[in-house]
């Protein structure tokens, strides 16, 4: 590792100011992800600014149902929260079905949305990589893919977006707070944080040098709504998805889909919301058939690679089962699981 100087932040102006005309200079949350790639040499700082102890460390519920969540705010008692287990099981189901409690202790919700790609040859700095090395190749495509992306991919980067948390957030219509260097404030939808690939794909986010994330804005649950955060991994802890969901479902009286919201993770360079089909299927009784026929259309577009189409068929069968087991659940007030 190579030498860099630390420095842990009092307040956003002064984190800003530290990290203004550094293009050497980053932003430190619980380091969980960024000493690891420091360490590996993947990414060099000169100086860490720690952000972890800004005022960013609550759980704002408001009484119309949403709830502000503070960058700062670390991982563990954000899916420990009582009110977030009851309702945004979204979110305490997508926190605690990744890393391990150790991590999550440490982790930051910032940090936790703007951590890095798993892909491999994105942590072998002995290998070419055009996220890490902008030109250099893509070894993916033909190489080791298995866990990697088919959909939103590009010809110079197949790599899959990370954050169990951000698929949950992204189901939720959730929204990320930014400070920008100026100090300036901008709201973005999680949503469209990302960039997909393209012929960028070291363009990771919609950021700026300088923003900081201060929060994340989730708004009040549909009403009625259930919904849960599944993963299929190679084993049960420590894993990265190979396909996760994270699934709301809230049906009508007439047994018909009055809502019903769809993002999936481990395919794509972000979270995934399957938009196309939920328009398919909102209004529409959620028997597995109509569930299939709308993520096949939402699949149609994939670009799966030799070793990694079987997750076309995983992300069909786990949306299918998600949706009828959500439908299946008595309805209720709006605070359901
Ligand atoms: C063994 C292991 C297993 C894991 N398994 C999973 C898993 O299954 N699912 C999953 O989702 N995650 C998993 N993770 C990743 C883990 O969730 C992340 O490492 C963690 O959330 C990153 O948070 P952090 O606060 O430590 O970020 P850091 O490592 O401190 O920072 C990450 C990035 O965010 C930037 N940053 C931090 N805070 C801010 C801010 N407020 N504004 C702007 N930029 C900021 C930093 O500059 C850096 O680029 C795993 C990690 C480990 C080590
Ligand atoms: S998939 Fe993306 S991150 Fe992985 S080697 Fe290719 S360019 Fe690098």
């Amino acid at each position: 590792m190579r030498e860099f100087a630390y420095v842990r932040a009092t307040d956003a102006q002064e984190a800003q100011t530290l990290v203004t005309g550094r293009p050497d200079a980053v932003y430190l949350g619980g380091g969980t992800n960024l000493v690891d790639l420091m360490k590996l040499g993947v990414t060099s700082p000169g100086l860490l600014v720690d952000v972890s102890r800004l005022p960013y460390d609550r759980i704002e519920h408001r009484a119309d149902g949403s709830v502000l969540i503070g960058a700062a705010v670390r991982n563990a008692p954000l899916a420990g929260d009582p009110g977030i287990r009851r309702r945004f099981p979204l979110i305490a189901g997508a926190l605690l079905a990744g890393a391990s409690g150790q991590v999550r202790s440490a982790a930051t919700i910032g940090g936790n949305l703007l951590q890095r790609t798993r892909c491999g040859y994105f942590h072998d700095v002995t290998k070419p990589c055009n996220k890490r090395s902008p030109g250099s190749g893509c070894p993916a495509v033909r190489g080791a893919h298995r866990e990697l992306a088919v959909l939103g991919t590009s010809d110079h980067c197949v790599a899959t977006h990370p954050s169990d948390l951000a698929v949950g957030l992204v189901a939720l219509d959730a929204t990320v707070r930014v400070r920008s260097a100026d100090g300036g404030a901008y709201a973005v939808p999680v949503e469209n944080l990302y960039l997909l690939p393209g012929s960028t794909p070291h363009r990771e986010t919609q950021l700026a040098p300088g923003d900081l994330i201060t929060g994340v804005e989730v708004p009040p649950p549909p009403p009625g709504a259930a919904m849960r955060y599944r993963k299929v991994r190679d084993r049960t802890s420590y894993a990265f998805a190979l396909v996760s969901a994270a699934v709301s479902v809230s049906v009508g009286d007439d047994g018909a889909l009055r809502d019903i919201r769809i993002a999936l993770g481990g395919v794509a360079p972000r979270p995934w919301r399957a938009r196309n089909a939920e328009e398919r299927l909102r209004g529409r009784r959620p028997d597995d058939s109509a569930v299939r026929a709308a993520m096949d259309a939402e699949l149609a577009g994939a670009r799966p690679l030799p070793d990694n189409a079987f997750k076309l068929d995983l992300a069909r069968d786990l949306i299918t089962a998600c949706v009828r087991d959500l439908a299946a659940e008595p309805t209720g007030t709006g605070e359901r699981r």
